[in-house]
């Protein structure tokens, strides 16, 4: 038991929790006004257990006080447990003379936000994910390690505005070009850390979009932008024309498949490369440079072509999935997380490997960051918190999460190269 550990609820105070509900004189939502949150979960595993013959043993044997999951949950009745691994260590960030190999987020030396050794908190329930990523990261690190860079960054949110027509629509983008100043100051007093980035109008017949964009520092930012946003569009609506029908237009585009978080990006613009010399490929990847190269070519860039995919990956959304419920991340935006494009080609004879993630949007505050099993699953990484200066641990999770998904990347070419791929699942996975 830890200090974090769950108290144990009184059985007889939950019992009667649940009889006030069976009664109808509590609804389901309102237990943790009458009782602490604990008392309240345990109640409500009574009536689900009751009306539905589950047995909640272990749903309800978390270790965490309820009441620490109170912004990230309603109703709860427990909690559902991923096993979480790890892999690596693995060299991120370090030029080949450097002889330091302490793990720590800060402003690399050569420019990363994450530098020197590090393990990757994984959690999943898939067999061989780990075992594959950790094969990849082993020939990354032999390669001397990898490099990692955010290249953009910026949380969107977009609300529609409807206007008579479209001489009132370009008068709306018009006054918005004139009056960004006024927005970003409205926007910037609801946050004392995020910053309005820009401002891009899109006209669609008489509906005009906004799309507000921000440097939300070490948040992912989703409620700090809708909330700043709010406090900007009211005042496109005090002084303009412009009728505000919804907060979030879509055009944002927040957790469906979206070309604009491709080309645009939204959150993080993340990139990790390396290249191997091929002796390397040879002897640990039992393959070699071009028939990875030719793999690549074929399967992630025309295969996905001819998918019509937005992904041009082979499986970056596994190492995305896996890294966001590890350290507490919103697991639907794996959605946009996983917006990937992998490139592979023989250079000198080596093989150098890299994966573009456009749309990364991670936090090392906020939303699932505090939960203490996603807590200490940033602090493996030792991401946890604000960074010095305040981004800079988001800039470094995502160069983390990069540097997974390029050894996913090339883990799953070379098994396909030295057609591996059934058996490695045959003996890990089942
Ligand atoms: P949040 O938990 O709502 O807020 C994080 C706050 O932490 C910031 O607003 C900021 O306060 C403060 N903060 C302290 N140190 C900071 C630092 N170094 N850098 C940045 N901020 C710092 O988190 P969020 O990231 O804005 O939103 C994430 C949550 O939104 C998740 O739970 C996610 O599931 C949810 N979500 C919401 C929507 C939506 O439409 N609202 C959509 C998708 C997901 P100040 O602003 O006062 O400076």
């Amino acid at each position: 038991m830890t200090d974090s550990a769950a108290p144990s609820p009184d059985p007889e105070a939950a019992e009667a929790l649940a009889d006030r509900v069976r009664d109808g004189d509590l609804r389901f939502h309102e237990l943790e006004d009458h009782a602490d949150a604990d008392t309240a979960t345990a109640a409500r595993r009574l009536l689900v257990g009751e009306q539905s013959g589950a047995s909640l043993d272990a749903v309800g044997d978390y270790a965490f006080p309820a009441e620490q999951a109170d912004p990230n949950i309603e109703n709860m009745i427990g909690a559902a447990q991923i096993p979480m691994g790890v892999v690596g260590p693995v060299t991120i960030n370090v030029e080949e003379t450097s002889t330091s190999n302490q793990g720590a987020a800060h402003s690399g030396d050569d420019g990363g936000a994450l530098s020197g050794e590090h393990y990757l908190p994984l959690a999943t329930t898939e067999g061989a994910l780990l075992a594959s990523v950790n094969r990849g990261l082993s020939v990354v690190d032999a390669a001397g390690g990898a490099r990692a860079r955010v290249t953009k960054s910026g949380m969107t949110r977009a609300p529609v505005f409807s206007v008579a027509d479209v001489v009132e629509a370009e008068a709306l983008v018009s006054w918005v070009r004139d009056n960004e100043p006024a927005l970003k100051e409205a926007a910037e007093e609801t946050t004392s850390h995020g910053e309005l980035l820009d401002v891009t109008p899109y006209v669609v017949g008489n509906s005009v979009f906004l799309r507000f964009r921000y440097d939300t520092k070490d948040a992912m930012g989703m409620n700090m932008a809708t909330i700043a946003t709010q406090a900007a569009c009211d005042v496109v609506e005090g002084e303009t024309t412009a009728s505000l029908v919804a907060l979030s237009g879509n055009l944002c585009t927040d957790k469906k498949p979206a070309a604009i978080n491709a080309v645009e990006g939204r959150g993080r613009s993340v990139t990790a490369d390396v290249t191997i010399p091929r002796k390397v490929v040879e002897d640990r990847l039992h393959t070699t440079p071009e028939a990875i190269a030719e793999i690549n070519t074929r399967k992630n860039l025309v295969g996905s072509a001819k998918a019509g995919s937005l992904g041009f990956n082979a499986h970056v959304a596994n190492v995305v999935a896996a890294m966001f419920l590890a350290t507490g991340q919103d697991a639907a935006q794996v959605v946009e997380g996983s917006n990937a494009i992998t490139t592979a080609e023989v250079q000198s004879g080596d093989l150098y490997v890299s994966v573009s993630l456009a749309s990364l949007e991670v936090g090392t505050v906020g939303g699932g960051t505090k939960l203490p099993t996603q807590a200490e699953g940033l602090d493996i990484i030792g991401v946890r918190g604000s960074g010095d200066p305040a981004g800079a641990n988001a800039d470094a999770l995502a160069e983390a999460i990069a540097v997974g998904s390029l050894a996913g990347e090339l883990s799953l070419l070379a098994a396909l190269g030295s057609r591996h791929l059934s058996s490695a699942h045959e003996e890990l996975g089942r």
